[in-house]
């Protein structure tokens, strides 16, 4: 809602961080496709490299088009700074990389897209970063959970691939008491559905690649800074209150105040680990977001309504979208995403796993993929595919029995939708 003052969510989302360009009068945002800038002089280019100024040196560092990618989502989310980066999965891995030293801890939620678990539980042991899994479903595994190696807390807002909602403000009042920040992978509910920043989080992650983007076309993620948390205590985050060696001693905390966590992420993560966003994938990403409120509205509302209609289906056994009365989170749903729970929910045929193989075989306008976030309304049949790998008991606990199928509802007009997973269902 806009008060006198300040634009309103849809006046952000189209020119939050973008002026016409100011040599040639573009409107639309350039795409810079240069990997370098042009200095001044030598003492532009000292102050610079030295953090001294802001401004442009090499397109792995920074570059405009990513700019006014990271000013319209740092906006949107309400933060102090953001960061684009190549992937979700590179914006993650940033984010760790600025907080975790070797034999270092965080929590992560065992409700997570499945990319992020093995990101989490494999990859990260080779940097000796150690991940203790909790349980949204019983908030007190994140407290039971804190020990003194803990330095961050990860959770999504709405959670993959079942839909469920986090007690976002319950787990920041943990993360406080440990006196570690508290992060929240916001992909699925964009900031339109939701604002984690308001409920106690204090850094948000993007994978743009899904409904900030919006159609299916780049792979891209954010980092935004909330400027909330307190970086100072001595040796706890050294890439922050320590001086940094390659920036003549520099304490970046202390220089950069409530945007220095962004700040750290570029200077020491971006450049140093190297993932990019390419301009033209970040102009993609400005003209998805452009439409974020309208597609993200009528996503919402679509999924409610297929949510229903199968609920009333004699071939489906349960429901599970946050949106439904009667669902267990439709109260985490109606506090922390009032508009509408998102596009993503799983539901459970009775003919198990045949029925899955042959729901997803059956359709026509949906297409049978592993992503989720395109305007295209989007099937898949987990325990065939994604979690193909596991045993019936992994599948089931998470949240992919054979049974499951889950749906990324688009925004095709809705009676087509339902028609397809009729005739689809028809013909199981
Ligand atoms: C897809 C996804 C990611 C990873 O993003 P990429 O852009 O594919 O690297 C992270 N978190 C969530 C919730 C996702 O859906």
């Amino acid at each position: 809602m806009s008060d006198n003052n300040a634009p309103g969510f849809s006046t952000l989302a189209i020119h939050a961080g973008a002026q016409p360009d100011p040599s040639t009068g573009a409107r639309a945002t350039p795409i810079y496709q240069t990997t370098s800038f042009v200095f001044d002089d030598v003492d532009h280019a000292a102050s610079l490299f030295g953090l001294q100024a802001f401004g442009n040196i090499y397109t792995r560092i920074g570059n405009p088009t990513c700019a006014v990618l990271e000013e319209r989502v740092a906006t949107l989310e309400g933060g102090t700074a953001a960061l684009a980066v190549a992937s979700g999965h590179a914006a993650e891995h940033l984010v760790f990389h600025t907080l975790l030293e070797p034999g270092d801890e965080f929590i992560a939620a065992r409700q997570l897209y499945g990319g992020s678990i093995n990101q989490f539980g494999e990859a990260y042991k080779k940097f000796g970063w150690n991940v203790k899994w909790a349980d949204i479903n019983d908030i007190s595994t994140f407290k039971n959970a804190v020990s003194d190696k803990t330095k961050a807390i990860f959770v999504e807002s709405i959670a993959n691939p079942g839909g469920a909602i986090t007690d976002i403000a319950a787990i920041a009042e943990i993360a406080k008491e440990a006196k570690v920040p508290l992060i929240v992978d916001n992909t699925m509910a964009t900031p339109y559905l939701c604002k984690p920043f308001e409920h106690g989080a204090d850094i948000i992650v993007h994978s743009a690649t899904k409904f900030l983007g919006g159609h299916g076309n780049s792979i891209g993620g954010l980092i935004v800074d909330g400027g909330t948390f307190d970086w100072s205590e001595d040796g706890k985050y050294p890439s922050l209150s320590q001086p940094c060696a390659s920036y003549s001693g520099m304490v970046l905390h202390e220089t950069f105040g409530n945007f220095a966590f962004a700040i750290a992420c570029r200077v020491l993560g971006l450049r140093d680990l190297g993932p990019a966003l390419s301009p033209f994938n970040a102009f993609m990403i400005l003209t998805g977001i452009e439409t974020l409120p309208l597609r993200m509205q009528k996503h919402s509302d679509n999924a409610l309504a297929v949510a229903k209609y199968l609920k009333g289906h004699d071939k489906v056994e349960w429901v599970s979208y946050a949106g439904l009365d009667g669902d267990k989170f439709k109260d985490a749903a109606s506090k922390y995403c009032p508009k509408g729970a998102g596009a993503v929910f799983t539901f459970g045929l009775k003919g198990g796993y045949d029925a899955g193989v042959a729901l997803v075989s059956n359709v026509e306008m949906f297409s049978h993929l592993a992503n989720i976030g395109d305007t295209r309304s989007l099937i898949i049949h987990p325990a065939s595919t994604t979690h193909r790998q596991l045993s019936d008991e992994q599948k089931t606990t998470a949240g992919a029995g054979p049974e499951v199928v889950r749906l990324s509802v688009g925004i095709e007009d809705l009676d087509d939708i339902i028609a397809d997973l009729e005739q689809a269902l028809d013909r199981i």
